[in-house]
């Protein structure tokens, strides 16, 4: 395992190939810093004895002991494992952790690695089980690059007018493949070592050459990182004290806009190629589904920490307002907490529910993970509304920090800033300078937004929820209930996973039911 101070240091070693606005910079610009901020807990609570339990995990190939953002889920353990980590670790960054992409397509690509070798005798599984030790040996960090450009939204990749508005494969080489096209929304990219691009919608044969999955350095050659940064406006340091500025400011987040330029893709980097048929080779949209899977379930552990961290802000400041007994306010934290606990209960109960894939990598219940997500997705706006009703007009308003420490209106501005006689007055403006953080800033807007699309839009998690919902059976209570059926027969939806190996599974017997009639003919 790596230590924060290696990590950082493999950082800046990499080639500067970060755009920000009309500046090329390296991995140590100080835009950037938030971010590897928050991957920090990453590293140096996998060294915290109090956090090794569900930071830290046994690789089950090398039987070593490694982070657990490197880890590939073998057992139902596992999967809690890794939802009680990401929502204690989300706890102490309010909000994204911004490590869990990379280990969520790496999750993915094992389980669909191995079955398309399994059904094609291709090699990729072979790629993935050495990058992954890679991977582990080094601890890396990694982006997940699934979102393309996409075009026009309602044609497939092989019908846009622009061939490359989805990352595609233009030419093939003995020793790789070259692919051009564009990722947008990567979070975390100019602070992670790799990028694993995997693709980003279900695919038909014509969009073979969009069926494209590899691993990567972010410093690659021809790969063009155009980032956003979110970050703080940092007060004077010799003008207001350290222990004046809130954790949360010190937080920052960076979101990528991935250019491949026409990228050499060496062939033991390659986890798929080509492989876009659902009735022959359904695995390039599989893999696709099944990373959307696997971060969602990953939000069922970040989001109800982020709800937490917001509920935890409306109550402190419910307390300093003067008003935490009264009953709007203990109804509206009881309905964050709710939401928090019920989104929480859901992605465990997923993992309690999950299917051992034939890879050995344990995939959680689908219909259950897609709930809690979706719920999640549905009450961000709401929850932000709550912490802005309960606050009130300063979390949008407050002077910069600085002008509470001016030699003119400092004092003064510190004598209006007394909420609750109780409470230090220096404890009302941090807490309100770091609800403004949270709430409302660049990040917050971000957070926001990531509630509501990370992961999928909500439409395709309620594509997702809905596609292997058994609905047929769910009508037959009504039926029995109302004497259209004589009997019911015993219903509980969750005691058989439903995972999207299933449609995998629906593919496959299409295809022999296929075969089939052709031999008889
Ligand atoms: C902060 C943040 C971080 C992110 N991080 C990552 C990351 O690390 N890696 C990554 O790969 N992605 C990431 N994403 C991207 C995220 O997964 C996408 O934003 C999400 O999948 C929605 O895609 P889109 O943004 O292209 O929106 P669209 O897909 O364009 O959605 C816009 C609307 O169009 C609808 N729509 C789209 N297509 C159709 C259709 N064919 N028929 C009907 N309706 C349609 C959608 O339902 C939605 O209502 C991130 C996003 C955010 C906001």
């Amino acid at each position: 395992m790596k230590t924060y101070e290696e990590y950082y240091e493999s950082l800046i070693k990499m080639k500067p190939n970060i755009y920000i606005g009309n500046e090329v910079v390296g991995r140590d610009d100080p835009r950037i810093k938030g971010g590897i901020h928050i991957v920090r807990e990453t590293y140096d609570k996998a060294w915290d004895p109090k956090f090794e339990d569900l930071c830290t995990a046994t690789s089950h190939i090398t039987g070593e002991k490694i982070n657990r953002f490197t880890h590939i889920h073998q057992t139902m353990e596992d999967l809690l494992k890794k939802q009680r980590m990401t929502r204690v670790l989300a706890h102490r960054v309010g909000g994204c952790i911004q490590r869990c992409m990379g280990i969520d397509a790496l999750n993915a690509i094992s389980v669909i690695t191995y079955e398309c070798d399994q059904a094609l005798g291709t090699k990729y599984y072979e790629n993935f089980v050495n990058f992954l030790k890679y991977f582990q040996e080094n601890d890396l960090a990694a982006s997940c690059a699934s979102t393309d450009a996409k075009g026009d939204r309602s044609k497939r990749p092989s019908e846009q007018e622009n061939p490359d508005a989805y990352l595609r494969i233009v030419e093939t080489r003995e020793d790789g493949i070259i692919v051009r096209g564009a990722k947008q929304c990567i979070t975390n990219t100019p602070y992670v070592h790799e990028i694993i691009a995997v693709p980003c919608r279900l695919l038909f044969p014509e969009d073979n050459e969009y069926a494209v999955a590899f691993a990567i350095p972010a410093d690659w050659e021809g790969v063009k990182l155009l980032v956003r940064p979110a970050y703080f406006h940092l007060p004077d340091e010799k003008i207001v004290p350290p222990e004046m500025l809130p954790e949360t400011m010190k937080l920052g987040d960076c979101e990528t806009f991935i250019i491949f330029d026409d990228v050499f893709i060496p062939n033991d980097r390659i986890f798929l190629n080509g492989q876009a048929d659902p009735r022959q080779t359904p695995y390039g949209g599989f893999l696709a589904l099944m990373f959307a899977h696997y971060h969602r379930h990953s939000y069922t552990g970040c989001k109800p920490a982020m709800t937490e961290v917001i509920a935890s802000a409306s109550a402190l400041v419910a307390e300093y307002n003067g008003i935490q007994n009264k009953t709007h306010v203990r109804d509206k934290l009881a309905h964050l907490i709710g939401t928090a606990e019920l989104v929480f209960a859901a992605g465990e109960s997923s993992a309690l529910h999950s299917e051992k894939s034939p890879s050995g990598t344990m995939i959680p219940d689908e219909i259950l993970t897609n709930a809690g997500r979706r719920h999640a997705g549905e009450e961000i706006y709401n929850e932000f509304k709550i912490l802005a009703d309960l606050a009130g007009g300063l979390m949008a308003t407050l002077p910069f920090l600085e002008t509470f420490f001016n030699e003119e209106v400092g004092s003064l501005a510190m004598k209006y800033m007394q909420r609750n006689p109780r409470v230090k007055v220096e404890n009302v403006l941090k807490c309100f300078k770091g609800i403004e953080s949270i709430g409302c800033s660049d990040i917050a807007g971000l957070l926001q937004v990531a509630g509501l699309h990370g992961g999928g839009s909500p439409q395709m998690e309620t594509i997702a929820m809905m596609g292997r919902y058994p609905l047929e059976k769910l009508k037959n209570i009504a039926k029995y209930l109302f004497g259209i059926k004589s009997k019911l027969h015993r219903y509980e939806r969750s005691e058989t996973p439903v995972t999207p190996r299933m449609l995998l599974e629906k593919f496959k017997k299409a295809l022999i039911a296929k075969q089939k009639r052709e031999q008889k003919t």
